[in-house]
């Protein structure tokens, strides 16, 4: 066989299996000098044929048995770039995840036509669905203003509604009306027939987030805070060598103008020709994040979302590669975005728990940023008024450069946050528990005010937890400090860490009293509540339920037009929506977050709360806060109250330290399921026990605690277990950690096992 040296004739391989390793083929003669590391191409393997990645190149061929040989080229160029190849690899290591997936996880789907062919082959995965392609533009109906008549005679509700938006607006689509009236078409027909308006069809983006228009704006003067912050991150663009520190903690409080920092920043590596990444926690709840990106730099950046289809988003992923579009925004995946000479990274609202992703390939995009940002010499920086506790320790271990916004942008102040004692305030007017009398107060007045409120409520409380109504703690395990979970069937209290089990005798293990109460949710009918309540005022609700995608965006987007008067949700409501009407926040049960048996439980209350409560007062009208608790003197509440992080960040430090808790510990856990009960204990047993006979375990450097049953047991008709490994020191628990790992990969079967390097969901 003659061949040039310069074409191997052998290709590493990375095959979307659960295996931790490359597979060597043969490179046919058609391909020898095509192919580079980053492609994908199709290979045989087993019966099936699979869309793989190329990961390196060489001469020598595999030690033994016999090479099969790659199907064909499924790309012309990389889809990955050298430089997102090694970060991953390193990814890969880090979190003990096969390559193959690793890899699929973060490049784009195969665009559709490429699948297709790859199908009509038969090399397609079974059972693999595609969704179609979409168009890149539709028509959409705009309803315009016209002069209107001193006298318009009788109007209709819904007319009076679309009248009074063209005369703010001037002209709106149809599928915006759709958020403000139930039948639109008709009142635009018939203000149309009396010549009260005028429409029109017009071409729009099919991308939501291009849809309408928005003007170039220059953006407000920096402060003199912003300023330093400007100047610091600037300072080390295109200065940051591999090895370097170049991370950032922005600890600005809520409103005080993060985001124009970032923009500043991007802006400068603009003007240099270098590239930026911005990742936000979810994209749908930020519409109005990117209208700001649009109004600085046009169209030149990239949104990637969900909504686009593989070949949008491979296009986005192609003129990324190729530095025609030089900022890319997007949550947690957008991390593996080909950004052209990756210069700045920007993690928004750092410590939000969505930047990790908790299925398949689980990863830490926080911690990704950081390593991807010191691999390539960008600058990354952390934003949040919360900082994970993880972060604000980097910065107390120097590996991190804190920077500081102390005052709102706006001048305004931070609300002062009443709180109302639930064990007082036994029942509000009408007999609601729900709203005690100076929640109903403080609501009562922002209506008549002309204001606007908004209420959380954490239904993701965990139901089945038990708190003392006579010391009114919630009830927790003395070794982990989390709370117990109520088993009605067996009457006992179980700690889903460490497997404690106590009969629940229906009285409190601190004080003895008999007063023990379950905490239930009893949320579901607040909106309900509240319209009974404030007959006349319009109560709208975010949550999963009522809005996903683009409900969410109608929802906020009626609250920012004024159709909402007071709008309930979930955590959705706490996140980064800057509307000057809102005056009042109300949390009505503060409690429910400290319930979660999750260590992080305290600073996810306090994060929570003081999200929500930055929320209020952010216009022109100073804002309150109502804060409702059965334990108004618990330190995450009471630190909330006084929007006193560094004092919160000190306390839990310091209980986590003794614990030996992340940022102190290191944590991995290790999770089963399976069909049956039996099969998922057994398996679960079996690898704890495998990691305890190790040396480290031994000597105590790494504890193994538990298996216990997963705080949710069954999910999905399965049986969950896990346990956790524990150490201060990360050498002793990889290697712990590869031994379960050796472990599962020998085969686990009828369960499935899995690892999660930094967990943070304890569910
Ligand atoms: P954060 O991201 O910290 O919550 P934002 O960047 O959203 O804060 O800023 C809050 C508000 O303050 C926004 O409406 C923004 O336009 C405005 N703002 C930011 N910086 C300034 C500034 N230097 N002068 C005036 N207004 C500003
Ligand atoms: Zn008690
Ligand atoms: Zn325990």
């Amino acid at each position: 066989m003659f061949e040039q040296p310069s074409t191997p004739a052998f290709a590493e391989i990375a095959v979307p299996v659960p295996l931790g390793h490359t597979f060597t083929y043969a490179v046919p003669a058609a391909l020898r000098g095509r192919l580079e590391p980053g492609m994908r191409v199709a290979v045989p393997f087993g019966p099936r044929k699979l869309a793989a990645f190329v990961v390196a190149l060489s001469e020598t061929p595999p030690a033994q048995g016999r090479t099969r040989a790659i199907a064909g080229l499924l790309e012309p160029a990389p889809v990955l770039t050298a430089e997102l190849l090694a970060f991953l690899q390193q990814a890969s290591d880090y979190y003990m995840h096969p390559i193959g997936e690793v890899l699929r996880a973060a490049a784009p789907a195969l665009p559709t036509e490429a699948m297709r062919s790859l199908r009509a082959q038969g090399f397609l995965e079974q059972g693999e669905v595609l969704p179609g392609a979409r168009i890149a533009t539709r028509k959409v109906l705009v309803v315009r203003a016209v002069p209107l008549p001193e006298e318009l005679g009788r109007l209709g509700k819904s007319q009076r509604i679309l009248i009074d938006l063209l005369r703010e607006r001037g002209e709106v689509t149809l599928d915006e009306l759709r958020r403000h009236l139930k039948n639109p078409r008709e009142a635009i027909r018939a203000l149309e027939q009396r010549g009260l308006l005028a429409t029109s069809e017009r071409e729009v983006a099919a991308d939501r987030f291009f849809a309408d228009d928005v003007a170039l704006e220059p953006g407000p003067t920096p402060n003199a805070e912003q300023r330093v912050a400007i100047d610091a991150l600037i300072a080390r663009l295109g200065d940051v060598r591999e090895g370097q520190p170049g991370g950032f903690l922005l600890h600005g409080i809520t409103g005080s103008g993060k985001t124009e920092v970032y923009l500043r920043l991007i802006a400068e590596a603009r003007t240099r020709g270098l590239g930026s990444l911005m990742l936000v926690p979810e994209i749908a709840l930020t519409p109005q994040l990117v209208r700001r990106f649009r109004g600085r730099f046009g169209e030149h950046i990239a949104v990637l979302h969900s909504e686009l289809s593989e070949r949008e988003r491979n296009d986005a992923w192609r003129s990324l590669r190729e530095g025609r579009v030089q900022i890319a925004i997007g949550a947690r995946s957008a991390l593996f975005a080909p950004v052209h000479a990756l210069s700045v990274i920007v993690v928004d609202e750092e410590h939000d728990g969505s930047f990790k992703q908790e299925e398949g390939f689980r990863y830490q995009a926080r911690d990704m940023a950081l390593l991807r940002a010191a691999r390539s010499g960008a600058v990354c920086v952390l934003g949040s008024a919360t900082p994970s506790l993880e972060s604000w320790r980097l910065c107390e271990r120097g590996k991190l450069t804190r920077l500081t916004l102390s005052a709102r942008a706006t001048q305004q102040a931070l609300p002062p946050v009443e709180i109302v004692d639930l064990a007082r305030h036994k029942s509000g007017p009408g007999g609601q528990r729900l709203i005690s009398a100076p929640l109903y107060r403080a609501l009562e007045q922002c209506l008549a005010n002309d204001e606007q409120a908004i209420l959380f409520l954490n239904r993701r409380g965990f139901a089945p937890s038990v708190r003392c109504n006579a010391c009114n703690a919630v009830i927790e395990c003395s070794a982990c400090s989390v709370a117990l979970t109520l088993h009605k069937g067996a009457s006992v209290l179980r700690c889903h860490y460490c497997d404690f089990i106590t009969p629940h005798t229906g009285v409190c293990i601190r004080c003895k009293s008999p007063q023990v109460v379950e905490l239930g949710l009893g949320t579901e009918q607040l909106e309900q509540t509240l319209s009974k309540l404030f007959p006349t005022a319009r109560v709208g609700r975010l949550d999963r339920d009522t809005a996903s995608g683009v409900g969410v965006e109608a929802v906020l987007d009626r609250l920012r037009h004024r159709t909402i008067d007071i709008l309930v949700g979930t955590q959705m409501v706490t996140k980064g929506h800057d509307v000057p009407g809102v005056t009042l926040v109300g949390v009505i049960l503060a409690d429910q977050s400290l319930a979660f048996p999750d260590f992080r439980a305290a600073e996810r209350t306090f994060q929570l709360l003081t999200q929500v409560s930055g929320r209020a007062g952010r216009g022109e009208r100073p804002g309150r806060v109502v804060l409702q608790t059965f334990q108004p003197a618990q330190p995450a509440i009471v630190a909330a109250q006084h929007h006193d992080y560094l004092a919160f960040s000190r306390d839990e430090l310091a209980a986590r330290e003794e614990l030996g808790w992340p940022p102190f510990g290191r944590l991995v856990a290790v999770r089963v399921d399976a069909a049956s009960e039996a099969d998922a204990d057994r398996v679960a047993t079996e690898l704890a026990a495998a990691a305890r006979v190790h040396p480290a375990v031994r000597a105590q450097a790494v504890s193994v605690i538990g298996p216990a049953p997963a705080p949710i047991a069954r999910l999905r008709a399965r049986f969950r277990f896990r346990f956790l490994l524990k150490a201060a020191e990360l050498r002793a628990l990889r290697a712990v950690t590869a031994l379960v790992r050796d472990r599962i990969d020998k085969g686990v079967a009828p369960a499935r096992a899995s690892l999660d390097v930094d967990p943070v969901s304890m569910l």
